[in-house]
Order: structure tokens, then C-alpha cells, then sequence
């Protein structure tokens, strides 16, 4: 066999090729993010000009050139032979940039701070471990807790960069080792409420109790990004007959109200429920379960618009704040009683008006606090109203199945404000942070 010329040129024209697959493999990229994404990185590259080759020398059959090449017999190989193999693999990379599934687009944060540190960039896909899987994330609602992510609450240190979003409604991409009861391509609703599922409170259907409890994208990468990965037992079956973003507007926030009124609460019909908030997502959801429950309920939002939405969700009483002292109309309405059940999330802001509405033996259950934690309460009124005021923290598995039952059933639905894009992620925060809206703030994905 002789060496001509051409080999030489097929030898720098392959080593061309490798040079394009291995930057579609983005190997490099991922130098900083870790030898497993480096690793696999590789070998999709290696797998790409495999793949590559295969199909060319299959497409132009045994007469190729540089197929002659391979069997050791001489073959004129031009430069435009050489030319049209890169001109094949130049073709390829965007299947080759599709295939390799090695980079997603995110919205993410690497230091804490205003809107402006939201930044909307390449990030490493997730991939899914035993018992975990990929979800390519179709809807993604917002909650405040993304807001306090972002802004960084003292005491907890969130990995940097992070991913916020808790309430994903998307498609099975990836299952890992282990995973039996979905597969790619069906569609979930994700339970954001990530837990151990060994412990005695997670046996006992209370995994909102389990010492490791927290949302999805609080300590872990969540939905504002093409993939998130979560643990299998997350991935929920679809509530059939919602789109994404009504979907996507219904775990966290239900499953939190539903956990506040029925479980913390034990509501009950005929009880009187102030409900703070009637914009914001658990308000919304609120003001149904309360409802659900045969409750008459007293709301407060800020605007005739809001104040309308409100009546429709089936709201009975509403208090305009921006106009009145909250505390004055419900002792209107209540005929100076005050109400069993304040629903509070609101913090600093409506404390004091949300413990003077209540009633003598009443409740206060409280979420949140999006306008600051300090508030004060009145000892003498705590014992001699005998009020009992009760934390609350999100939810358990099985209350957000509940709360997809009744949704099926057509009691609660989910309450959409406004539908952004991802990368409009930033936009979709201040809406938030200015109460602009009246029920979820939705990001979509295509
Ligand atoms: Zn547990």
C-alpha cells in the first residue's frame, strides 16, 4: 500500500471533523462543571463522528474514496473529497448540538441581589441518578419563595448559581436506574415537595414533617430552565384536560392552602374565614378551598380589578386595603364578632389588623410573610381571646392529591395571571414584587 498525498489530506481532514464533533460535544465547556459532564462530554463527541462516518460511507457506498482508503487500496483523494466530509459533518451539528444533550438554557443567578442578577445562559443538563428523573419543563409557575432565593434570606445558603422554580408541569426526558412508573415522554405534574420517603413522618403520609423537607429549587436547580431533575416519586401523572400553564399554576400554592385551612385549621362549614391576599396564588387557592368547605369568606386585595376577581372565585365579602383599615370592615361584616380562621402570608404589613379580626377561640394560620417577619403579638389578647395562631409549611404528597381531585371534579381551579417566557423571567418577578397580578405568574417554555 503507498501513502499518497491524499492520506495525508484525509488524516488533516478527519482531524478537522473531530475538532467540530468534540466542540459539539462541548467537552471544553465543562471543564469547570465536573469530570462526569466532561467525561460523557467525550464520548457524545466520540459517538457523533462515529455516527457521522457510519451514515457518509453508507450514503456514498463502497465506491467513497476514502472508504477505498480503508481497504489499503490507492485512491485519488481530492481535496473536495476531504471538503465534502466536513461539509457532511458541518451539516450535522445542529443534530449533533440537539443529540448531545450536554447544554440547556436556564435562568439563573450566581450572587444574590435585585432583578438584574437574573441572568438567562447556557447551564450543564441535568442528568437523572438511581431513582430520578429528567423533566423538560414546559410550564413553570412562580412563587414568592423564587423572590426570596433571588434576594438571599439570612441564614441559608443556597448553592450558587441556582435555578429557582418549584411548580413544574413539563414531559419525561431521562429516567435513571430504578425507575418503573414513568417513562420518557409521558407527561407530569411535578409534587415540588422534595423529602427522604424513609422516615417515620414520610411513612405516615406527613412528608412535609421530614426533617430533610424542602421545595424543589429552594436547595436544588428548579424549573426555570429547559430540564430539572427530581426524584421519581415526584413525578405525578397529569391532571388530563389542563395545558402546562394551568398545570404548572397548581401545586405549591393549593397543596400550602389546603395544608393551612383543612389540616392545620380543620375547617369547617359555616366558619368565617379572613383570607389576606386574594391576588396572590395561595390567596387564590384560598379563597376556593374555603369555599369548597361551605365557609363564608371576607378577602382584601388592592383594586376594583382584584377586588372583582375576587368575587367571581366565589369570595363573599370584599375589603379593598388600599381604601379601608382591614380590621374595621371585618368587624363590620361580623357584626363585631370577628372571624374563626385568619389565612395569613402577608407578614409585617397586615399582622396587626389579621390579629385584632379574629373572634374569641379563632385561629390564625400563617405561610408566609412577603412584607417581613417581624410582628408583634398581644399576650393579653393571645390568652384571654384564647387565639391559637399556627405556622404552616407547604404541604404533603398526599394533600396535593387531594387538591387534583377536586380539581378534576371541576371544584378548584387554577388561577393564572400572567404567561412570560423564559427568558422574560426577570419581567415575570417584578409583576410579583410590584402585586401586579391576580392568582399565578407562569413562565412558559416551548
Ligand atoms: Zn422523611
Amino acid at each position: 500500500m503507498r501513502l499518497p498525498k491524499a492520506d495525508i489530506r484525509y488524516a488533516i481532514g478527519a482531524s478537522l471533523i473531530s475538532v467540530i464533533a468534540s466542540s459539539s460535544g462541548a467537552a471544553s465547556a465543562y471543564v469547570k462543571e465536573g469530570y462526569t459532564n466532561l467525561r460523557i462530554g467525550g464520548l457524545a463527541s466520540a459517538a457523533v463522528v462515529l455516527f457521522g462516518l457510519g451514515l457518509y460511507l453508507h450514503r456514498h457506498g463502497s465506491e467513497a474514496p476514502d472508504y477505498r482508503i480503508f481497504k489499503g487500496e490507492p485512491a485519488d483523494l481530492s481535496m473536495e473529497s476531504v471538503e465534502s466530509v466536513a461539509a457532511f459533518f458541518i451539516q450535522c451539528y445542529p443534530v449533533a448540538q440537539k443529540g448531545r444533550g450536554l447544554i440547556m438554557k436556564a435562568m439563573r443567578f450566581h450572587e444574590h441581589g435585585g432583578i438584574d442578577k437574573l441572568r438567562y445562559e447556557d447551564a450543564p443538563d441535568p442528568l437523572p441518578g438511581p431513582g430520578e428523573v429528567v423533566v423538560r419543563v414546559k410550564a413553570c409557575a412562580l412563587n414568592y419563595l423564587d423572590i426570596w432565593e433571588r434576594v438571599g434570606l439570612p441564614g441559608v445558603t443556597i448553592p450558587l448559581p441556582h435555578i429557582s422554580g418549584s411548580d413544574v408541569a413539563g414531559i419525561i426526558e431521562a429516567v435513571g436506574p430504578g425507575v418503573a412508573h414513568v417513562k420518557p415522554g409521558d407527561k407530569t405534574l411535578v409534587n415540588p415537595g422534595i423529602s427522604c420517603m424513609a422516615c417515620e413522618e414520610c411513612y405516615r403520609g406527613r412528608d412535609n414533617y421530614c426533617r430533610t423537607y424542602s421545595a424543589l429549587g429552594y436547595m436544588t436547580d428548579g424549573g426555570y430552565a429547559e430540564l430539572v431533575r427530581i426524584p421519581a416519586v415526584n413525578a405525578l401523572p397529569y391532571p388530563e384536560g389542563l395545558d402546562f400553564t394551568d398545570a404548572a399554576a397548581i401545586p405549591l400554592g393549593f397543596m400550602t392552602a389546603w395544608h393551612m385551612l383543612v389540616t392545620r385549621c380543620n375547617i369547617r362549614p359555616g366558619e368565617e374565614v379572613l383570607i389576606i391576599g386574594a391576588g396572590s396564588g395561595v390567596g387564590s387557592a384560598a379563597i376556593q378551598i374555603a369555599r369548597l368547605f361551605r365557609a363564608r369568606v371576607i378577602t382584601t386585595a388592592g383594586g376594583e380589578r382584584k377586588l372583582q376577581k375576587a368575587l367571581e372565585l366565589g369570595a363573599d365579602h370584599v375589603i379593598d386595603h388600599t381604601k379601608h383599615r382591614i380590621r374595621e370592615r371585618v368587624r363590620d361584616i361580623t357584626r363585631r364578632r370577628g372571624v374563626d380562621i385568619v389565612f395569613e402570608h402577608v407578614g409585617a404589613a397586615t399582622w396587626e389588623d389579621s390579629i385584632s379580626s379574629l373572634a374569641h377561640h379563632a385561629r390564625l394560620v400563617t405561610c408566609g410573610a412577603t412584607t417581613g417577619f417581624d410582628a408583634k403579638v398581644n399576650l393579653r389578647h393571645l390568652f384571654a381571646k384564647e387565639i391559637t395562631v399556627m405556622g404552616s409549611y407547604m404541604g404533603s404528597k398526599h394533600e396535593l392529591l387531594e387538591v387534583l381531585k377536586h380539581v378534576k371534579a371541576g371544584h378548584l381551579r387554577p388561577v393564572v395571571s400572567h404567561i412570560v417566557p423564559l427568558e422574560e423571567a426577570a419581567a415575570a418577578q417584578t409583576v410579583m414584587e410590584k402585586r401586579e397580578h391576580f392568582g399565578k405568574v407562569v413562565l412558559q417554555l416551548d
